[in-house]
């Protein structure tokens, strides 16, 4: 059976064949941000004010992955809120999209001390969330912002100027590396290479944007 026929759909095929399917419920977002009320399974949980969790469609087909929440995020639990965040937010209209069209969460859901990236040790820990996130979406493909998002949700080492703009994968999702907003405010000659990259997403969600 084709990878897009829906679990519904498999559900009611064995039923009309005799087979009595109850169809297991998909763990939803709420579920997953029950598990984390006053997580403090790393360190970062004595710094934070607000656990940032995620933020937008739970039926995204586009999810973005930053690094973890900065001062303005951990204030409003809310990732990419910060100069960051309306610089994403332009990328994103870009290709014809709103914030509330995609899903935007982090590696690390509490807020490392001085804008630091996370530890390994904590993104190790948190990353299990991420990944439950991602499974509760289904999206059709993951963006990374940054080399700390790339490495980390890939468990790989490498440098985000070699990797952005090819396509790699995460559990049979297509991911596509590209630079943190934070990173193009301070290099504004490389935002080219993020707009290549955004109408490559364009391109493969076959957004009427798409060029
Ligand atoms: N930078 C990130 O990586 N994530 C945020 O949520 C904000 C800034």
């Amino acid at each position: 059976m084709s990878g897009t026929v829906s679990r519904r759909m498999q559900a009611e095929w064995l039923r009309e064949i005799g087979v009595d399917y109850v169809l297991p419920r998909r763990e939803t977002l709420d579920d997953i941000l029950k598990e984390l009320t006053d997580c403090r399974r790393c360190a970062l949980c004595g710094g934070r004010s607000t656990i940032v969790f995620g933020v937008g469609n739970p039926r995204a087909r586009l999810f973005f992955v930053g690094e973890g929440p900065g001062s303005e995020e951990d204030r409003r639990g809310e990732p990419f809120v910060g100069a960051a965040g309306k610089r994403l937010d332009q990328w994103i209209a870009r290709i014809g999209l709103r914030r509330e069209d995609v899903y935007i969460a982090n590696i690390v859901k509490c807020r490392p001390p001085g804008n630091r990236a996370p530890f390994p040790d904590e993104a190790k820990v948190c990353l299990p969330y991420l990944v439950r996130q991602l499974r509760a979406i289904g999206p059709e493909i993951i963006c990374t912002l940054g080399a700390t998002a790339l490495n980390f949700l890939l468990g790989v080492e490498e440098k985000i100027t070699r990797a952005r703009g090819k396509w790699r994968d995460r559990d049979g999702i297509p991911v596509l590396p590209t630079y943190h907003p934070a990173y193009i405010l301070r290099d504004p000659a490389r935002e080219a290479e993020v707009f290549e990259d955004f109408d490559a997403l364009a391109r493969r969600l076959r957004l009427p944007a798409a060029i």
